[in-house]
């Protein structure tokens, strides 16, 4: 028996649970509590599969779990985590954290006060064609995002804005160590009756902007971003998996990751802008997520997107939507 490993649930347990509940049953650093789901024979299906409990009572799975990932549709995770805060118990929320930024703040309200950890499943920081930023100092004048997707039906219970672009805006944000100062959005809805096509640009206080296009009407899908400062320009391809640099050199600065390399006359000064194409390790970023809460659970890391930076990636999200709405009305 494991009886010392923390105990973590997952309720919820459709097309994106699945997955919660096939890393967290078969991760031996933990004791996997079971499921629920309000469609139970999905919730036995799932059970079946991944040989693990599953419970009709949502409160039976919370007695037995010291931490519930929560992977349910947006409109219900703030009754469903606060359900589970209330009861003492850490969260890990599928993004959005909430669908209203009065609903994530009350949860981190409640959080603070029982003591518990809120995550956010803001899995795109996770990308592992993301990681080679880490070796740069990162400070961006300009980013540039699209993000589509082809049309289906799930996920249209919110705003393009709240399911796709929300990941950008997270990313963003992650990206630029200031303030939104102001934003410029635009819209339409096409297929659903929410805003399926969106635009918006955000200036920061230290004067980045950022450009970002989301669309669920889409034939293929696009998942690009490019981050221009100075001296560099950085273009990921997530989908693909490929992060391309160009940086500006000294004309006799050495680069041993240089691919290829040409000369460049910038600033009235004789430059040389190098070319490198970083190793990525591909790695499951869900996994990793997940495995990141466990260990921020234990107390041996932070969550690498906690229920802050959720709320706030929210909060601007929301700026863009009620913006497109206004403009469209
Ligand atoms: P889904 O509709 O496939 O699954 C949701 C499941 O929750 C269903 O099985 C449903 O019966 C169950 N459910 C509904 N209300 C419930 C409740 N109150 N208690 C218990 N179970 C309940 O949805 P999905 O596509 O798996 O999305 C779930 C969440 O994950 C959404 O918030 C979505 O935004 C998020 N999501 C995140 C990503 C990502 O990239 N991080 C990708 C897809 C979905």
């Amino acid at each position: 028996m494991k009886t010392n490993l923390p105990k973590i649930g997952v309720v919820g347990v459709g097309h994106l649970g699945q997955h919660h509940v096939k890393h967290l049953s078969k991760n031996n650093t933990i004791s996997f509590s079971g499921i629920h789901d309000v469609d139970y024979e999905r919730a036995k299906e799932i059970a079946v599969e991944y040989n693990c409990n599953s419970y009709n009572s949502f409160d039976d799975l919370l007695n037995g779990s010291d931490a519930v990932s929560i992977v349910t549709p947006t409109r219900t995770h703030a009754k469903v985590a606060e359900q589970c805060i209330k009861a003492g118990k850490h969260v890990f929320i599928e993004k959005p954290i909430t669908k209203t930024v009065v609903e994530a703040d009350h949860l981190l309200q409640l959080a603070n006060k029982s003591k518990v950890l809120i995550q956010v499943g803001h899995i795109e920081r996770l990308n592992p064609a993301l990681m080679p930023l880490k070796d740069f100092e990162i400070n961006p004048n300009y980013i540039e995002v699209q993000r589509l997707a082809p049309y289906t039906v799930r996920g249209t219970d919110v705003p393009v804005v709240l399911d796709l672009m929300i990941h950008d805006i997270d990313i963003i944000l992650s990206l630029v160590n200031s303030p939104v100062k102001n934003i410029r959005a635009s819209g339409v809805s096409i297929l659903s009756d929410s805003v399926d096509i969106a635009n918006a640009r955000l200036r920061f206080e230290n004067g980045t902007v950022a450009s970002i296009t989301s669309s669920r009407i889409a034939r293929d899908k696009v998942r690009k971003i490019k981050v221009f400062q100075k001296d560099m320009y950085v273009t990921i391809d997530f989908l693909l998996g490929l992060t391309e640099i160009y940086r500006v050199l000294d004309a006799d600065q050495d680069d041993p990751a240089a691919l290829e390399t040409a000369s460049l006359e910038a600033y009235g000064k004789h430059k040389k802008i190098v070319y490198e194409k970083p190793d990525i390790n591909p790695f499951d970023a869900l996994e990793m997520e997940l495995s990141n809460f466990i260990s921020s659970i234990k107390g041996e890391q932070t969550p690498i997107v906690d229920g802050q930076a959720g709320r706030e990636a929210l909060d601007v999200a929301i700026k863009i939507h009620d913006m497109i709405l206004e403009d469209i009305h």
